[in-house]
């Protein structure tokens, strides 16, 4: 099977694709009913107020749509959208510069909000909690303190890992919103959505094969589309029907409920060389030869999510249905002990 990974990460590539078809406008978004909700709630009365939204906090696995969320907010209070990302900001000067020039109600985005280094993060506090910056000047005795007033504005942050938040930074916003996996109905809206967009002609069973495969992740859907689009002018008479999607969808080795190769490898790993776990994720990282933390971000929540995965305080084991889904036997669990025979 093909290791080729269609990862929820977008490529550079792929940036311009992607910004065309992200939703501008709450109207324009589908699923996430409660965040969504909320938000709205949020927005009204902010607007109502005249003040910025809350900062918001936007947490869940990549490709689910918290840059969009970041930018819906920002285009419906008609805020400039400015963003940024945790890894970018090193030092304390590249986040004081940024926070110096925001506008009144400018929507900061920063991605990966858990990778901030610490020092980093202490200068957010007093701007997140008072809107001001606090510059040292000089060195040793003659080293003061400088007040520095911003301008009221909205921080949202993304993470995959909120676990990896400190207390101190979680504290300060005031919205929380995770996003999950998009059901199957969902996804298909997207597809179609999607399709309408690029003009690309698509069955309901068509967009409806796509969205089954897709990992429950909307820039996968958007992805998947764009590989069947290819397949379908190449292959077939430029139509995605439900069978033509299926057919590539083998083609780019994502199989009926949406596992890609590495999905599969990790599912392989674990069952053919730990004899189903539990392992823990370094020990499957290293015989996979991948980041541990790309398998725990990006790969097991929706192993997790399809209950193909369960994680024990031992380590991660493979359940019942990754053996079925793999067309593999469960391993002897040797006679039932007699206690629990019954007669
Ligand atoms: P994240 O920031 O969580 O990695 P993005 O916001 O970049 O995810 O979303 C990836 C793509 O998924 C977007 O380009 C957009 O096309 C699509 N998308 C995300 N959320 C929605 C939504 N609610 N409705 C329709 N499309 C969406």
């Amino acid at each position: 099977m093909s290791r080729e990974r269609i990862t929820p990460e977008a490529t550079a590539e792929e940036e311009h694709f992607i910004r065309s078809l992200r939703p501008q406008r709450l109207d324009e978004c589908i699923g996430q009913g409660k965040v969504f909700e909320g938000l709205r709630i949020s927005i009204q009365a902010a607007k109502e107020r005249s003040e910025p939204v809350d900062h918001i906090l936007l947490h869940g696995p990549p490709g689910l749509g918290k840059t969009t969320v970041a930018g819906v907010v920002a285009n419906e209070m008609g805020a400039n959208f400015i963003s940024t990302s945790g890894p970018a900001l090193e030092r304390g000067g590249d986040l004081m510069g940024i926070l110096t020039n925001l506008d009144r109600g400018d929507i900061l985005f920063i991605d990966e909000i858990h990778r901030l280094p610490r020092a980093v993060e202490e200068l957010l506090y007093p701007a997140m909690e008072d809107f001001c910056v606090n510059f040292v000047i000089d060195k040793g005795v003659h080293a003061r303190t400088l007040r520095y007033q911003l301008k009221p504005f909205t921080l949202a942050g993304a993470t995959t890992r909120a676990g990896l938040l400190s207390s101190p930074l979680r504290e300060r916003f005031g919205i929380v919103h995770h996003l999950d996996f998009f059901p199957v109905e969902d996804l298909q809206k997207v597809v179609l959505r999607s399709a309408a967009i690029l003009g690309v002609p698509v069955t309901e069973e068509g967009a409806l094969e796509i969205a089954r495969r897709a990992r429950g992740t909307p820039r996968i859907a958007n992805r998947l589309l764009r590989r069947v689009r290819d397949f379908a002018q190449v292959r077939a008479d430029g139509r995605i029907s439900g069978e033509v999607a299926r057919q590539a969808c083998e083609f780019e080795g994502v199989d009926e409920a949406g596992l890609d190769g590495l999905d599969r490898e990790l599912l392989r790993a674990l069952i053919d060389v730990y004899g189903g776990g539990p392992v823990g994720i370094d020990a499957l990282a290293a015989t996979l030869n991948e980041e541990a933390e790309t398998l725990q971000e990006v790969v097991e929540p929706f192993l997790l999510k399809r209950g193909f995965l369960s994680r024990t305080p031992g380590g991660r084991k493979a359940t019942a249905a990754a053996y079925e889904h793999l067309r593999l036997s469960p391993p002897e669990r040797g006679p039932t002990p007699l206690w629990q025979i019954s007669d």
